[in-house]
């Protein structure tokens, strides 16, 4: 059972989750290979899917399947009621960490990740991560999924078998309340359609580009090879967006990491979703995808401030992209 826990200095929950200490491979020394056993059978391979609760969806032709939504074994998340906030003490506020933890299986090969998909495959992907916001907006304890893909040991991964992860929780989390705040703080214009135009204008951290979605190195950049992925048409959420709008998202993200992976290598990196809060009536927020590479490492300044140090500028890092082609 996990429990939320409201830091008052930053006025941010934080999930205190016992049982997931008990997942294979947490809290182990530092080291570079995602699987410390490989002679555990994956449970994410084709043939053993009793290794997982049953499946929620599957998504490919019939009788195999490309993608798999599963249950998490261990869930941060888990439990139907509202959030309901005890105070036990002068600074001591908590609550269940109820909600809904999901694996989302990325495909039935073992090896490689987002960026060795076909079109069609990355289309899917983008379906099944629509419905699933769908479904999680269904329940009223849920007031925010947040969607992630973890790839390699140093952005999170403690399976190498190309996954992501769903999370419905019962709060608008911090990083999405204070890009609500841009949004509204920007004003009148939308300030990542304003965006768009603006670096599509600027040109030169343009990494890909079509009828339907943009990926920049953003202005500003908090890491090397930070990308924003953008689609044109306005939308604060993605469980709205149209299929032809995810394919090319899904299409954009396989584009810009195979350009990552031959610029620096097969990096660790992390995925992030963005979308308004479910059931959010505002308009102003704009769905999209962050990618995070870790290439570099925080350290105290970053963790004691909050303020990044990017040691590779935007411009320099879409050139190396870009010089991929
Ligand atoms: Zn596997
Ligand atoms: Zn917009
Ligand atoms: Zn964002």
């Amino acid at each position: 059972m996990s429990q939320l826990r409201l830091n008052p200095l930053t006025g941010r929950w934080v999930t205190v989750s016992t049982d997931r200490a008990g997942r294979p491979g947490d809290v182990a020394p530092r080291q570079r290979e995602v699987e410390a056993d490989p002679s555990r059978p994956c449970p994410f391979c084709p043939g053993h899917e009793e290794a997982t609760p049953p499946a929620l969806e599957t998504y490919g032709p019939g009788g195999s399947w490309l993608v798999r939504v599963v249950p998490n074994l261990y869930p941060a998340f888990h439990g139907g009621d509202v959030l309901a906030v005890d105070h036990v003490g002068p600074v001591f506020t908590q609550a269940r960490a109820n909600g809904i933890h999901e694996v989302l299986v990325l495909a039935p090969e073992h090896e490689g990740g987002w960026a060795d998909l076909d079109d069609r495959h990355a289309g899917l992907l983008m379906a099944a991560v629509r419905d699933r916001l769908e479904d999680h907006a269904r329940h009223a304890n849920v007031r925010y999924t947040q969607v992630i893909v973890n790839h390699g040991r140093e952005a999170g991964a403690t399976l190498a078998h190309p996954h992501g992860q769903l999370l419905g929780i019962p709060f608008v989390p911090g990083d999405v309340a204070e890009e609500l705040a841009g949004f509204v703080r920007f004003g009148a214009d939308c300030l990542l359609c304003t965006t768009v135009e603006a670096e599509v204008d600027a040109a030169h951290r343009v990494v890909h580009a079509d009828e339907r979605v943009v990926v920049v190195a953003p202005f500003w950049s908090g890491a090397p090879f930070e990308l924003l992925v953008v689609p044109r048409t306005h939308d604060p959420h993605l469980a709205r967006a149209a299929p032809a709008d995810l394919d090319a998202v899904g299409h954009a993200v396989r584009t810009v990491l195979g350009k990552l992976r031959r610029a620096v290598g097969d990096v660790a990196y992390n995925l992030v979703f963005h979308t308004a809060p479910h059931g959010f009536r505002d308009e102003s927020y704009h769905w999209h995808v962050h990618v995070l590479p870790r290439v570099t490492s925080t350290a105290g300044f970053e963790q004691g401030t909050g303020v990044l140090i990017n040691i590779i500028a935007p411009e320099l890092a879409t050139q190396r992209l870009l010089a991929t082609d």
